[in-house]
């Protein structure tokens, strides 16, 4: 008889068991240890990096920086924003995400979410836009395309520059092409967690000359190297990636199209393995458009499954089976940051250029954001990875049957 792998523990993409590392990333790291060069800007593996990350996108340039926070940061601050600006952004999200805008002067507007997919969407978009939107932010959650042709429209029509924030959604496409080649800028995040990882890391891209010249300057505190009188042109910080992370980059690029692939595997041999179970919908593709899967966030009906979200993800755990029950739990704005924006200077400061400022009580407020609310309630994210193999997503399958079959009963 031929034993059953034991699926215990799942691979972690917080250790080897969920990562994609091999003696490439030790034979790259080695050679720019030996070199003796760790910082980028006489090391060769960051500018190869960026290169190669470049090509691998499609777009003319890319700049790699110490983190996705740091990656968001220079593209908003690319767009060169005045105080009291606003950017419309999206209130499921990583805070890294959030924080740049108000470092810029701008106050972070949230447009609601579509509570199928966590993404916002051209009408959410357009609900929020005011004569101070400067700038919008989407965020293609999990790795699955927002509705791109849309709200580049909406977007367009007012002659507002989009940054795709697709730190979750490396490899994911919108109409065959990757996302990250739509808006202005595009930032991804290399951290522990992502597609592919450096441990911290992040990269930012665009098409445009002139907004490539901002972000170099945004990652080297607006020095002008190479120029004839150069200066600090602008508040800017030291947000460099090291050699160690480019040359673990170096290796880690050409397995992203690999490891993309992998998710997708796993993602349809999870949804397979669940079939129809009442109340349960999986994600899947939009209908122009391929997911990357970063994470597996399938939803809960309530009226079906009582208890829900909360409730079968409980059981799972039981079960040993980590995922996380409403992914975060609160939209971005009822975090402490933004309730108290005037405990800080960072967020003071543009808000007291912005009428928004002048409001009591909350800036933002949970009834504005049925689809936001709805969305958090009714999903249970699964950290699946490249690494997961047949067994693996048997077991999990299974433990969500056991808990539906139990809550269902
Ligand atoms: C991870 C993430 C970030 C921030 O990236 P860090 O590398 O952790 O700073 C920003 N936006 C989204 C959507 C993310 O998932």
């Amino acid at each position: 008889m031929r034993a059953t792998p034991d699926p215990f523990p799942l691979p972690s993409d917080g250790d080897a068991s969920g990562r994609t590392f091999d003696e490439t990333e030790l034979a790259y790291v080695t050679e720019a240890l030996r070199s003796g060069t760790l910082n980028s800007t006489r090391g060769t593996f960051v500018a190869r990096f960026e290169r190669e990350f470049a090509s691998w996108l499609g777009t003319k340039h890319a700049i790699a920086c110490a983190s996705g926070s740091a990656a968001v940061h220079c593209a908003v601050a690319a767009l060169g924003l005045q105080a009291g600006d606003e950017v419309i952004t999206t209130p499921i999200t990583d805070m890294g995400a959030l924080t740049p805008i108000f470092y810029e002067g701008a106050v972070p507007v949230f447009a609601d979410v579509d509570p199928d997919t966590l993404n916002v969407t051209a009408a959410t978009i357009e609900a929020q836009l005011t004569e101070r939107t400067r700038a919008i932010v989407v965020t293609h959650l999990f790795g699955c395309p927002c509705e791109l042709d849309a709200i580049l429209a909406v977007a367009e029509r007012r002659g507002i520059p989009v940054i795709e924030d697709a730190a979750q959604a490396f490899g994911a496409t919108w109409r065959a092409r990757k996302v990250g080649r739509f808006g202005r800028l595009a930032a991804f995040s290399l951290q522990q967690g992502k597609h592919i990882t450096s441990g911290e890391g992040g990269i930012v891209c665009t098409d445009d000359d002139a907004l490539a010249r901002r972000l170099f300057l945004c990652v080297n505190k607006a020095w002008g190297y190479g120029d004839a009188d150069p200066d600090h042109y602008f508040p800017a910080l030291n947000y460099r990636m090291t050699e160690l992370q480019g040359a673990v980059l170096c290796a880690q690029l050409p397995k992203l199209d690999g490891v993309v692939a992998a998710r997708r595997e796993v993602a349809a041999t999870l949804r397979e393995a669940l079939g129809a179970l009442p109340g349960v919908r999986c994600p899947d593709d939009p209908e122009h458009g391929a997911h990357s899967y970063w994470k597996f966030g399938f939803r809960v009906d309530s009226s079906t499954v009582p208890g829900g979200a909360v409730a079968l993800g409980g059981r799972m755990r039981a079960q040993g089976i980590a995922c996380a029950p409403r992914y975060v739990q609160k939209p971005a704005f009822e975090c402490q940051v933004l309730r108290d924006w005037q405990g800080s200077p960072v967020t003071a400061m543009p808000l007291a250029h912005n009428p928004r400022g002048r409001r009591t009580g909350p800036l933002f407020e949970r009834s504005h954001y049925p689809g936001a609310v709805r969305g958090l309630e009714q999903v249970v994210v699964l950290p699946i990875n490249e690494r997961y193999q047949p067994h693996h997503v048997r077991a999990v399958a299974d433990a969500i049957r056991t808990a539906h079959r139990e809550l269902t009963l």
